[in-house]
């Protein structure tokens, strides 16, 4: 198990691993035949980097590379970045591109594109005329996608953080207690247990709220009889977690007492065929195909999960309409779920590991159905 120590603040903190990832991005620069990279996405940056604050940007050329931050983080930038020359802005950012010369005229740059607002392009095209701007949010997108050893220690660590989140709010749940009280202890324990903060707003949604599969935690009062979902995660070093449990406050109806078990076996047959090479969409289509034999099929309103590491939402899909191939390294989700408008829902989400021969899952609460 990795140690919690309040020391590991950073994710990376040594400059073999920050140099093979600069290589890896390098790599995939010489292909887009791009002379410099503009990384603005801040999880990127700390991928990148190892710094921890919310302002900054890493300019990448294929000798150098720079990491600007702002006056603030004066002190914390030399503490956290390796391997790049840090430089510090007095105030925005952007123009020290153009002071410190950092890029040469009539180069392509490649820039996150899913990440810059029109705002920051524009006086990005300003500050460095000349120069050709080229979308290439896919170079940190794929580099990160497959995570190393120790970048999967650190998810599975997050992932037993929040598994004893759980562990303690089963001990919470019971009739009369209202949904947000339950997101409030789930954020409280997080902390407590040492992630730095929850992965997203805890989903809490009981009753028929359970229909919706993005419910915010309400104030409505959780009653006997009632099937709960509970949707949360935290970040852990930079690192995300991500599980879901539906639980039965009381006995539950015998319809929902079926769909849980639907949604079980569709979990577990999904899991069951994630290996190295297979198609992201065909584990899709096992939990669809079981669930829609099952006569739910038009209740699983949504993909059947996503990638999960230094964002909680990575770009990987597990849908009918994906065309990525899993691939040793990658950590997603499986989360199958059934909506029934008026009636309840039921999700139960897993983060795993795709290994050689089949995966490891690194959330382990159970699954069986817990009646509180
Ligand atoms: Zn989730
Ligand atoms: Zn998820």
């Amino acid at each position: 198990m990795f140690p919690l120590q309040k020391r590991h603040r950073i994710t990376i903190s040594n400059l073999s691993m920050i140099h093979r990832r600069l290589t890896a991005v390098r790599t995939a620069m010489t292909e887009l035949r791009l002379q410099a990279l503009l990384v603005t996405e801040m999880a990127h940056v700390r991928y990148l980097t190892g710094f921890s604050g919310s302002s900054g940007l890493c300019v990448i050329t294929p000798e150098k590379q720079f990491f600007i931050t702002d006056r603030r983080y004066k002190s914390q930038a030399p503490q956290e970045v390796d391997g790049f020359t840090i430089i510090i802005a007095k105030q925005r950012l952007f123009p020290l591109i153009t002071e410190k010369s950092l890029i040469p005229k009539e180069v392509r740059i490649g820039f996150e594109s899913e990440y810059v607002s029109v705002a920051d392009m524009k006086s990005l095209k300003k500050l460095l005329p000349g120069r050709h701007f080229t979308p290439a949010t896919r170079i940190l997108e794929t580099v990160t996608a497959v995570k190393d050893d120790g970048e999967i220690a650190l998810i599975r660590y997050a992932a037993q953080i929040t598994d004893k989140v759980f562990k303690k709010i089963l001990a919470l749940i019971r009739p009369g207690i209202r949904e947000c009280d339950i997101a409030a202890e789930i954020s409280y324990w997080h902390r407590k247990y040492g992630a730095e903060c929850d992965a997203f707003d805890p989903i809490v949604a009981s009753g028929e709220r359970g229909a919706l599969p993005h419910a915010r935690a309400s104030d409505k009062i959780i009653r006997r009889g009632e099937m709960v979902v509970l949707d949360f995660g935290c970040r852990y070093c930079g690192y995300h977690s991500d599980l879901t449990r539906t639980i039965a406050v009381g006995k539950p109806s015998v319809e929902m007492k079926k769909i849980y078990k639907i949604v079980f076996e569709a979990q577990k047959k999904a899991i069951d065929t994630v290996h190295n090479g297979v198609a992201a969409r065909s584990v899709d289509a096992v939990a669809r195909k079981y669930i829609r034999q099952a006569g739910y099929g038009r209740y699983f309103i949504h993909s059947l999960g996503h990638g999960l590491g230094i964002q909680v939402h990575e770009p990987m899909r597990l849908s009918a309409l994906s065309t990525a191939i899993l691939q040793t390294g990658n950590v997603v989700t499986i989360e199958p779920g059934i909506y029934i408008p008026g009636g309840g829902g039921v999700r139960i989400e897993d983060d795993i590991v795709v290994r050689e021969n089949g995966c490891d899952v690194l959330t382990t609460s159970s699954k069986e159905l817990i009646i509180v």
